[in-house]
């Protein structure tokens, strides 16, 4: 049976996150089939919560130099295909596919509005206080004044792997970030404090289980975490750990440069 508007609204109601900003990352197949598609789940999320925050990243406006600073993570030279087919970042650009449908049908209800970092911009309904914390060179910075006004994460039908806050986390502990480069109509734009990889994030869910609310809402669990609870476990955990969330794929440049790092460094990780 698919899902209905009233059926997310219920679901969503049983968070009880009251009038807490949030942040909401999401996937519209984990829920199964829903009436009315990611505009219905984007309805139930502009009415629940007061204030809505999304992801609204643009990853088809980045370039790949030939040379660049070093130790950033990346292959200089690559991605010659990926160059020729960058485009420039526009206000009213989709949001990427990756992010997913949800986000970009939040994007463009009526009063959204978006920030202008070409690759890493966010959108938002009734959360211009907190897109406007938004700079070229703090692009998670709306992060942090989410958790410095109660905020909370909800994760839609996916997990912390997709969980943007962990970002501003990491590097409020001291991870290392990157530099990206992206089309616009300026010219080319240089991105600083572009985040390291998430693919290993899903190791903090234990630290943040008994602060984690859930729910299920036809096949998607839905989780919200406090997001002042997640940045002390993240940080918590880096401090113990330097090298942890990183991912495993031994191909992963970012999170293989973090590691290099430390042993330049002489660190014992
Ligand atoms: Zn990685």
């Amino acid at each position: 049976m698919s899902l209905r508007l009233r059926d997310l609204l219920l679901g969503l109601r049983q968070l009880g996150l009251g009038e807490a900003p949030v942040i909401v990352h999401a996937s519209l197949s984990a829920f199964g089939e829903v009436d009315g598609g990611a505009e219905t789940a984007a309805a139930a999320l502009a009415t629940v919560f007061h204030s809505l925050v999304a992801p609204a990243f643009t990853y088809k406006t980045m370039l790949t130099p030939r040379v660049g600073p070093p130790e950033n993570g990346i292959i200089y030279g690559m991605g010659k295909d990926q160059n020729r087919m960058a485009e420039f970042f526009t206000p009213h650009m989709p949001v990427d596919p990756l992010i997913g449908a949800i986000p970009e049908a939040i994007r463009r209800r009526a009063g959204a509005e978006r920030t202008s970092h070409p690759i890493l911009s966010f959108t938002g309904l009734r959360a211009e206080k907190f897109l406007a914390a938004q700079t070229l060179a703090e692009p998670f910075a709306p992060l942090g004044t989410l958790e410095a006004a109660g905020g909370w994460v909800v994760l839609l039908g996916v997990n912390h792997t997709v969980n943007t806050s962990i970002h501003y986390a990491e590097k409020l502990a001291g991870r290392r970030t990157f530099t990206r480069w992206a089309l616009t109509p300026r010219g080319v734009v240089e991105c600083p404090n572009f985040p390291g990889c998430s693919a290993g994030f899903e190791a903090i869910r234990p630290d943040v289980e008994r602060y984690t609310r859930t729910v299920q809402i036809g096949e998607a669990r839905v989780q919200a975490v406090p997001l002042k609870m997640l940045f002390r476990a993240v940080t918590a955990r880096l401090r113990q750990d330097p090298l942890a969330l990183l991912c495993r794929d031994e191909e992963c440049e970012r999170c293989n440069e973090i590691r290099d790092g430390f042993k330049k460094k002489g660190a014992n990780p």
